[in-house]
């Protein structure tokens, strides 16, 4: 009686009708209204912001999709045979999301990141069973991708190395899903979308779908406002390695964001939006924000962009206390 007349939520309804994978969760994250964040920071009543809930993947980010996309493929074509282990660089959100694909497909996952990463990230990594190998933390990002270049060197015949920075599957699961996604949940009435650049990936693989659905829609990229001021998981690109995926003539506007301002927005939106994110999600509404703040007052806007993750794995950091 009392089962009949609940409700069931999205993923027990989706979970009665068949059993899935955790891997078939990827994707389909639900676009949050950020309007009233947006008009409470002064944005006109004629623009809409919006966002994507990225943490809700599996393995709670956007990465997910790059992971999972490039895991396929490389399956696919045989690139990831038999016996062989799945090798690369992350700063942690890619790194969690190989180890989760790895874990369900059965294959062994090791993982270089700097070995400044927080506490949380190496936990999740291991939780999942694949192997940390740490870089110089000195060294970045960057480091962390010239060791696994060194490692692969050494015993090429072991590894597949999935090199995220120059896998065009990467931006591919952007294009075939993150895109399609927020034209349909925009009902194609998106105007602006704004996106931080790690490998790039998110911003080339969605903004190329939007782009070719609407030629006037305007693609904006997210950095730190400089090498010293860091946001995790983005890069600031004129002193980082360029990813091979990157595509900068698709940046209709390049836009800076500080390390400060990205933690007072991503605080912000904890506080006034219920939404506990991690720090490259204040960095991208920060933007998201401006954009929405600069159109003119009587044009209609709809400005999205993604909140990558939540604040869970940057608890250690010590900056929500
Ligand atoms: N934010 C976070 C927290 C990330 O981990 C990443 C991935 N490095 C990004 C943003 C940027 O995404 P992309 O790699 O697709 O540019």
């Amino acid at each position: 009686m009392i089962a009949q007349t609940l409700t069931p939520t999205m993923t027990e309804s989706r979970a009665a009708d068949s059993a899935i994978s955790v891997l078939d969760d990827i994707g389909n994250t639900p676009l949050l209204d950020l309007t009233p964040f947006a008009r409470s920071c002064g944005a006109s009543e004629h623009v809409q912001l919006y966002a994507k809930a990225e943490w809700a993947n599996p393995g709670g980010s956007v990465k997910a999709r790059a992971a999972f996309k490039i895991v396929e493929e490389a399956e696919a074509d045989g690139r990831l045979g038999a016996g062989q282990t799945l090798i690369d660089s992350s700063s942690g959100n890619t790194a969690i999301a190989y180890a989760l694909v790895g874990a369900v497909r059965g294959f062994p996952v090791h993982l270089v990141m700097p070995k400044n990463v927080s506490r949380e990230r190496k936990a999740l990594v291991k939780a999942y069973g694949a192997t940390l190998i740490e870089s110089d933390p000195l060294e970045g990002s960057d480091g962390a991708i010239r060791l696994v270049r060194e490692i692969v060197a050494a015993d090429p015949g072991r590894y597949f190395y999935a090199d995220q920075y120059n896998n065009d599957a990467n931006w591919r699961a952007h294009y075939e899903g993150t895109g399609p996604e927020i034209w349909r949940q925009t009902q194609g009435r998106v105007t602006h979308f704004v996106a931080g650049l790690g490998t790039t990936g998110t911003f080339v693989g969605a903004g190329r779908f939007l782009r070719e659905q609407n030629p006037a829609a305007q693609l904006v990229a997210v950095q730190p406002e400089d090498e010293l001021s860091v946001i995790e998981g983005l890069k600031y690109l004129p002193t980082a390695i360029t990813p091979g995926i990157y595509a900068p003539s698709m940046v209709d506007r390049h836009m800076a964001v500080s390390a400060e301002t990205a933690w007072d927005v991503t605080q912000a939106l904890a506080r006034t939006a219920g939404l506990f994110v991690g720090f490259s999600s204040g960095a991208a509404v920060a933007a998201a924000v401006q954009v929405a703040k600069e159109l003119p007052h009587t044009a209609d806007g709809v400005v999205v962009t993604l909140l990558p993750d939540d604040g869970s794995k940057y608890v250690s950091l010590g900056l929500f206390d």
